[in-house]
């Protein structure tokens, strides 16, 4: 399980501190930094549900199954509560299509859930979805803090022509993809409420 990079750690910490001290924002950088934290602590906007959610999807991290195919993703990052807390326990519960933008709605393929460790890192394996009729390319996931409320949302993906299109898009979930070697990669924080 990787960690954050540490540019956004030490983010973190700076935010909390800056906040804990009631500091005010008097010079360009310390603007830009609280910026920042403001926008890292704003919380994941909610997402309808769709109709192919399942419960009861396997525990795992990685959706890659013997035959998957596609472009190799992995998403990671951490659960946080509004004040930059991490929250460990979280469960995450992700469905997607596979790579022609099918469902699975008879087993479990391209679904699971798993939960965040101490420090609210998750870590997801799986292959970019492919696309179907009436919505831009996107990720599901359920995240539910042990014993809270549930955060149904969707994730997106950058410089896709049907996201101007899609009236349910919302910007503020697209994943900042890298190209990697072998695939993509992003990180995405969940920001939720605690109660
Ligand atoms: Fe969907």
């Amino acid at each position: 399980m990787s960690s954050l990079p540490s540019r956004r750690r030490a983010l973190l910490r700076l935010g909390r501190g800056a906040l804990a001290a009631g500091a005010v924002a008097v010079g360009g950088t310390v603007s830009n930094v609280l910026a920042q934290v403001q926008q890292l602590f704003t919380p994941t906007r909610p997402q309808t549900e769709g109709p192919y959610f399942k419960p009861s999807s396997p525990e795992r991290w990685s959706l890659l199954e013997d035959g998957t195919v596609g472009t190799r993703l992995v998403v990671s990052g951490r659960a946080v509560a509004l004040d930059g807390t991490p929250l460990g326990g979280t469960l995450l519960d992700f469905w997607q299509t596979d790579d022609a933008g099918n469902y699975d709605n008879q087993g479990f393929s391209m679904r699971g859930h798993q939960y965040t460790d101490a420090d609210g890192n998750y870590m997801l394996e799986t292959v970019v979805p492919g696309l179907y009729p009436g919505r831009t390319r996107h990720i599901h996931v359920k995240v539910q803090l042990p014993n809270g409320p549930v955060l149904t949302t969707q994730l997106y993906f950058p410089n896709e022509p049907r996201n101007a299109t899609d009236g349910i898009f919302d910007a503020t979930l697209v994943l900042p993809i890298e190209q990697t070697d072998t695939g993509q990669m992003a990180t995405f924080d969940f920001v939720v409420a605690t109660a």
